[in-house]
């Protein structure tokens, strides 16, 4: 089979070289004559691996050590119902930002647990979709946090400043751009990612969260999403995804060896750069998002007319350029190029749509 690069929003495509080695390592890791799968989380080998994961973590994200690490299940969507079971009191409420679909779908969980006050804060400039400047939000005062999703994977808005909300705890869901560019960690009081995008395979979740949000948790949060006994139990109170947490720690020392997240960061501006520039200029294509809040990981765009869709996608799977299909909701197209994609997918798939546009530019 020839290479083919996979766009897909996630599971998305891992690193090569992470593949090729947990490829190797599958049937005898580390001279146990066991898959790492089929080893105890608790025997000293697993729990090796489990502390480099997390020493890695920090290093490559700078985490400080007030905050503490876990390692969870139930992915983006599991955070959207722990975060108000942890972080919410009886009789207080939360500001959600609302940016796109996954921000919305977080309101809609949040709201069984507690008072949530959405927020809008997508206009339309110019035909454009523009976050306003958070310096404008309408924030309450007393919320007991304000929740944000810096990258909307469907709707391809990326928030690129971190807001300011005046020591008010801030959560961010950043499922879709955790490890592409570097971020303050000591801005916010909690961040959790799906891994599925930039981590590892689906089946675990990310949550970073600064020591003094734990323990406020309501009496009826389920102990798997209790982020106190979590932490307590450093991620092992249930028996946790060891394989895909295994992945993970491939993940990170694939980044450290590249030279950890900046340098990972410059590949990712090259890569959109490549790609919105050749959106821009051809007048086939369009994105719909204004220029400051185009997501570096997740790039929609449109052809003219939607009858082409099809032949698009069908010429692109025959090119060896997958899963370019936009989210049903949006429509379009997606190619979503996280750390793991690299530049040579990208140039692929520009030379592609140059074609195509050639050979359908009379057809609209
Ligand atoms: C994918 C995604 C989710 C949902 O993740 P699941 O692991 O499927 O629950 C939530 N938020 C964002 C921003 C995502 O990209």
């Amino acid at each position: 089979m020839t290479d083919v690069f996979n766009f897909c929003a996630g599971p998305a495509m891992l690193p090569k070289p992470v593949m090729e080695r947990a490829q190797a390592e599958f049937l005898n890791w580390q001279g146990t004559g066991c898959s790492v799968m089929e080893l105890s989380h608790r025997g000293s080998e697993f729990m090796a691996l489990a502390a480099k994961a997390e020493r890695d973590l920090r290093e490559l994200m700078a985490i400080p050590d007030n905050y503490k690490v876990l390692f969870c299940h139930g992915g983006g969507r599991g955070q959207f119902s722990a975060v108000p079971l942890n972080l919410l009191p009886k009789g207080k409420s939360a500001d959600y930002i609302v940016s796109g679909s996954w921000s919305r779908a977080a309101v809609e969980e949040a709201k069984k647990f507690g008072q949530i006050n959405p927020i809008d804060v997508v206009v339309d400039v110019d035909g454009k979709q523009h976050v306003v400047d958070s310096q404008q939000w309408p924030l309450s005062n007393d919320a007991a946090y304000v929740h944000y999703c810096p990258n909307e994977t469907v709707d391809g808005i990326e928030m690129f400043d971190i807001p300011n909300t005046r020591g008010i705890p801030l959560v961010a869901d950043m499922s879709s751009m955790i490890l592409s560019r570097q971020i303050d960690v000591s801005k916010f009081a909690l961040i959790y990612a799906g891994a599925q995008k930039n981590i590892g395979p689906s089946g675990l979740t990310l949550v970073i969260v600064r020591d003094d949000l734990l323990g406020h948790q309501s009496a009826q949060t389920p102990v798997i999403m209790d982020y106190q006994t979590t932490a307590k139990y450093a991620s092992m109170f249930n028996t946790p995804p060891t394989y895909a947490w295994y992945l993970a720690s491939l993940v990170f020392e694939w980044l450290q060896a590249l030279g950890g997240v900046s340098v990972i960061e410059q590949h990712n501006v090259d890569k959109a750069q490549l790609l919105y520039d050749y959106i821009d200029g051809s007048n086939f294509y369009q994105s719909k998002v204004s220029k400051v809040n185009r997501s570096r990981m997740n790039v929609p765009f449109y052809l003219p007319d939607d009858g082409l869709n099809d032949a698009f996608l069908q010429a692109a799977k025959s090119a060896g350029l997958l899963a370019l299909k936009g989210h049903r909701s949006v429509g379009g197209m997606r190619a979503s190029i996280y750390n793991a994609m690299p530049i040579e997918g990208v140039h692929a798939l520009v030379a592609f749509m140059r074609e195509f546009a050639a050979r359908h530019q009379n057809q609209v």
